[in-house]
């Protein structure tokens, strides 16, 4: 017996023992459901190895056809092309013409640039500088917070709205004596709240605030009607010395100069520039007190931070366009009085409290 006869006789007897039916190979691949499903696999696997012949075969087609498409197509294009080329030269012709009007308009343009950097490169007129200077930097946003102070102002609450500078004059002196009145007052105002100079301005036209009566005034006589603006002993020696000059050089009246001004004893640039203003009637710079100055570094309404007045109002003047000059002071003062105060602003009820950059670095740190 062979080795598979042998084989087969085991597997039979074991089949025996457990009692199964002994069934051929062949009867089984007949029957059995795995068979038939192996069958069936086995069918649907040929097919679908011809479908993906097939498949392959007719994606090549395909591709060809697309190729064959985009090739009629780019042909087509081009010989439509070809066949609007007499059309092409009509329109290539307008392109040139539109070019060489774009050439003139740059031209123009060029020309325009040369003169306004011609403009610009004359250092000898400051002006032409301040232009450029003008044309380069404008803090952020401050049309908005120039708009929101404005609101804020709207009442005219202030202290400044009542019994700033321009309040103090005797409505009914006459103009010269107005003016000097004028200048009394803010040579009084430095350092001193709106209310105190305002009281000794109403203390001294009582007395008789006119040059003249003023010059021959004993210095204790003037220093108890002023009292207690700030610095009142210096104001006094000011105000007697001013007044003398003004009757010497002046006849009676005030220069109307901010040079003239500045030369008079205790007036400086921010004095004069608001004299100027409030007697004359000319804006001649921006008048900037330690609540402009103040506010302008909050805003970073200047390009760095600056120690004085002075350097403040150079930097505001380099942008703040002129027809804003006349109010800006006034504008400024009010509101350093009344919202944005020296100590603990109340950036809370402020309009500008999210635009504004010292209220964004020091939030949490302020008191509101
Ligand atoms: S947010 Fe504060 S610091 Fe800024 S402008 Fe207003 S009050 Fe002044």
């Amino acid at each position: 017996m062979s080795k598979r006869q042998k084989l087969g006789s085991l597997s039979a007897l074991r089949t025996l023992r457990s009692g199964k039916t002994l069934v051929t190979a062949k009867s089984s691949e007949e029957t059995s459901p795995y068979f038939a499903r192996k069958k069936v696999t086995s069918t649907k696997t040929g097919a679908k190895k011809r479908a993906q012949i097939k498949i392959e075969y007719n994606t090549a087609e395909d591709d060809t056809s697309v190729e064959n498409t985009e090739v009629i197509s780019t042909v087509q294009i081009k010989s439509e092309d070809m066949r609007k080329s007499t059309d092409t030269k009509t329109v290539n012709t307008k392109v040139l013409e539109i070019k060489s009007e774009d050439v003139k308009q740059s031209k123009d343009a060029s020309d325009m640039k040369i003169e306004k950097s011609e403009v610009v490169r004359d250092d000898t007129n400051p002006k032409h500088v301040k232009d450029e200077k003008q044309s380069q930097w404008m803090p952020p946003n401050w049309e908005t917070i120039l708009e929101n102070i404005r609101e804020m102002r709207k009442h005219n609450t202030a202290p400044v709205d009542e019994m700033g500078c321009h309040k103090c004059a005797d409505p009914n002196a006459s103009p010269s004596v107005s003016r000097y009145q004028s200048l009394v007052a803010l040579m009084l105002s430095s350092q001193t709240k709106d209310q105190v100079t305002h009281a000794a301005m109403q203390r001294l036209n009582i007395y008789g605030c006119k040059p003249d009566i003023i010059a021959e005034t004993p210095d204790d006589v003037l220093g108890k009607l002023i009292y207690p603006v700030g610095f009142w002993k210096r104001k006094v020696e000011y105000i007697k010395k001013t007044s003398v000059i003004l009757l010497n050089k002046y006849n009676g009246d005030i220069p109307r100069t901010i040079k003239e001004l500045c030369d008079l004893p205790g007036v400086g640039p921010k004095m004069a520039h608001i004299c100027m203003q409030i007697a004359w009637g000319e804006v001649s710079g921006i008048g900037v007190d330690t609540h402009v100055h103040r506010i302008s570094n909050r805003l970073e309404w200047v390009r760095k931070q600056t120690k004085t007045p002075e350097e403040t109002r150079n930097e505001l003047e380099d942008w703040l366009p002129k027809p804003l000059w006349s109010e800006v002071n006034h504008l400024l003062v009010g509101f350093g009085q009344e919202i944005c105060l020296p100590r603990f602003p109340k950036c809370s009820e402020c309009l500008n409290k999210d635009i504004c950059p010292y209220d964004r670095k020091n939030r949490g740190k302020i008191k509101k």
